[in-house]
């Protein structure tokens, strides 16, 4: 597959299906809470995507059975909603969820606090937040993958935390997963030129120890190899001559 650049009229749908995405990502968010399941939030999703007359992008995409990913702590991405798995107090809960509408897509994730959490808690989703937006602000025709990669990156490592490099960001429009592929490190001036038109979901994985991950023997769900927490925000973008332009807003 090679980079596919959208029209205008084709970034204004994406711009819908981001909408969607997002304000199911922040109904789920707002469920957050000691007692819930985290099936009852991929709920939630499910219901506010199908109201809008779209469909989660995630269901059924590579067999995934659900709406949303639900990573809960130590989880970094892709864990599975499950009834049995009640939040407590104290968890950080981050949620991945897309849309398409009118056959495109949005993408967006963000990590939310159970309750009252921890200042190494509080601190690790801050920066990882803050590590998306300054990844988006390079996000801009003329620059390259790398200098998006780097900047996340640099951000991250410089405050004490790992970057999860086995997943990336990546290019969004038709299909959930297009080129380019949009890593969390990079070398400035290095990788694809960035062009208007490209949309692009960058998603900071980040690591309060070490970057390594594994994957459970659900086949699905990434953890920390440490079992230390991690936190992941994402946004769809859409490439322009200026500032990239977030999709997924509500
Ligand atoms: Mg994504």
């Amino acid at each position: 597959m090679s980079i596919v650049l959208k029209t205008r009229r084709e970034i204004e749908i994406m711009r819908e299906a981001g909408r969607i995405s997002a304000q199911a990502l922040k109904l789920a968010g707002e469920a957050v809470a000691p007692g819930i399941s985290t099936a009852e939030i991929d709920r939630i999703a499910y219901d506010y995507i199908k109201s809008q007359g779209a469909k989660p992008s995630f269901l059924h995409y590579n067999g995934f059975p659900a709406t949303a990913c639900i990573s809960v702590n130590h989880e970094v991405i892709h864990g599975i909603p499950d009834k049995k798995h009640i939040l407590r107090e104290g968890d950080i809960v981050s949620i991945d969820l897309g849309a398409v509408y009118q056959g495109f897509h949005g993408d967006n994730a963000a990590t939310f606090a159970c309750g009252k959490i921890s200042p190494a808690a509080e601190r690790l989703c801050t920066v990882t937040k803050e590590s998306l937006y300054v990844g988006l602000k390079k996000a801009v025709a003329g620059n390259r993958l790398g200098d998006i990669g780097a900047a996340i990156c640099e951000y991250c490592v410089s405050r004490g935390y790992g970057v999860v490099r086995d997943y990336t960001g990546h290019g969004v429009g038709a299909h959930l997963h297009e080129d380019p592929s949009v890593p969390n490190y990079g070398t400035p001036g290095k990788g694809a030129r960035l062009l208007p038109g490209m949309t692009i979901a960058i998603e900071p994985m980040i690591t309060e120890g070490a970057e390594e991950v594994k994957v459970l023997r659900n086949d699905w769900t990434v953890v920390t190899a440490d079992g230390k927490l991690a936190a992941h925000f994402e946004h769809t973008v859409a490439i322009t001559e200026g500032e990239c332009v977030i999709l997924t807003q509500c």
